[in-house]
């Protein structure tokens, strides 16, 4: 049986591809064999890793899915996941000039929601050609790209263009000013870059209305279980978000998408070469597949 994986080194935390060729290397077969459970194996080959979270990541899932098939149950079962009860995935829209952005709101008319990233010198330009063409919900991420009295006149401006929230509004350091503007917003806001791990909830949670949880980011498939339990007792809201990943990491994150508020899993549809089937997308809602650990398959 085997167990598949995915990492995607991101240079937002630091994390490059040759780093992570370096760290494998010097991770040896012994370090793979466990003793007997899920978990002691997580604890033996994590902090292997060095700290690079996607690594951990990688190794998690791949571990899960292994263990998924030995025990002949798909991953949401192993959470205790309703497969029935997954959210829909918003399709992502990224920064570029309004001819390119009006191109890319066609390709994303099956989505019934979009992900628009702001932060630009012209986001209500973004946001006015999108609504030229579709009346659809819109996510918005700022990426960290705002201060306050901005996101204050942009968070204004949103609440009247059919926005359900904003993502990541200032920058990471800027924590004071985030717990301000949630004050002050008519919409909510949602951690990005603030919430890495569990560690960060109890810190941040004062200043957002929920986070975004990333497999890259936390570390993999356990930390985010955590960090979903962690979250619900904070009364915070949940969603599940990605980076540029194939369908073997998207399709992980999926199987606990049943236990959060929103979704971000797009990932896998946005490019062209995914090797894998896994977690598919109709009109919006991920419909997870039934069989043993993650569930994917080669193309
Ligand atoms: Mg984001």
């Amino acid at each position: 049986m085997t167990g598949v994986g995915e990492a995607v080194p991101s240079e937002r935390y630091n994390e490059t591809f040759d780093r992570f060729i370096e760290v494998l290397g010097q991770i040896t077969f012994e370090d793979l064999i466990d003793s007997g459970s899920l978990d002691t194996l997580l604890d033996s080959i994590l902090p292997k890793c060095q700290g690079l979270r996607a690594l951990e990541a990688a190794f998690d899932v791949a571990a899960h899915d292994l263990w998924g098939k030995i025990d002949g149950r798909p991953l949401y079962a192993h959470f205790g996941a309703d497969c029935k009860k997954t959210p829909l995935t918003s399709y992502t829209i990224g920064i570029d000039n309004l001819d390119v952005i009006r191109e890319k709101v066609e390709e994303a008319d099956p989505y019934p929601i979009l992900k628009v990233k702001l932060g630009s010198e012209h986001d209500q330009d973004i946001i006015r050609t999108i609504r030229n063409t579709t009346d659809k919900l819109i996510r918005v991420d700022a990426n960290e790209g705002w201060n306050l009295d901005k996101a204050q006149t942009m968070c204004e401006w949103l609440s009247t263009k059919n926005v359900e929230f904003v993502e990541q509004p200032l920058p990471v350091q800027m924590l004071d000013e985030t717990s301000e503007l949630k004050k002050r917003s008519p919409l909510k806001i949602i951690a990005d870059e603030n919430c890495i791990d569990s560690k960060d909830i109890p810190r941040i949670a004062h200043a957002f209305h929920g986070i975004n949880i990333k497999l890259m980011k936390c570390g993999g498939l356990r930390e985010a279980y955590r960090m979903i339990q962690l979250a619900r007792e904070l009364n915070l809201e949940i969603m599940l978000g990605c980076m540029i990943e194939t369908s073997v990491a998207n399709t992980a994150a999926a199987h606990l998408s049943p236990l959060t508020d929103y979704a971000d899993l797009d990932g896998h549809i946005l490019i062209e070469n995914d090797p894998y089937l896994g977690v598919r997308v109709e009109e919006g809602k991920l419909i997870l597949p039934s069989s043993p650990g993650l569930g994917i398959y080669l193309r």
